[in-house]
């Protein structure tokens, strides 16, 4: 499957450092005998050609920002879009329609929605 990370709402010298070291992670990661990347950019698109799980994707990404230590920042999955991941700054989210549970960092599109959720929390 196709995982996309939207790079748009970010710095450039953000964007950059997140590009690098994904670069850095799947080269790793690679196969030895393949020389192919297994991520391209486009634009504002970092793109994830042969990804099994977009939790992965978000578990690379979360870890670089905490490494750089870029924690107003945070990684959502698109509400719009399944197979898309989009980095935003803490605080920007709400502008592009993405709310965000504070326990467990689970998106949604709307704050009713993120009500509703956010009650599992409280019981269990
Ligand atoms: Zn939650």
């Amino acid at each position: 499957m196709v995982v996309k990370v939207n790079l748009a709402h970010i710095s450039e010298t953000l964007k950059d450092i997140v590009v690098r070291n994904i670069e850095d992670i799947t080269d790793h990661r690679a196969l030895p005998n393949s020389s192919k990347h297994n991520n391209v950019v486009e634009g504002n698109t970092l793109i994830f050609i042969n990804e099994n799980t977009i939790e992965k994707i978000k578990e690379i990404l979360l870890d670089i920002l905490t490494r750089h230590s870029l924690s107003e920042y945070i990684v959502a999955e698109n509400t719009e879009d399944e197979n898309e991941i989009v980095i935003l700054k803490q605080g920007d989210m709400e502008q592009f329609g993405i709310y965000i549970c504070s326990h467990c960092s689970m998106s949604f599109k709307s704050k009713n929605l993120r009500s509703l959720h956010e009650r599992v929390h409280y019981f269990t």
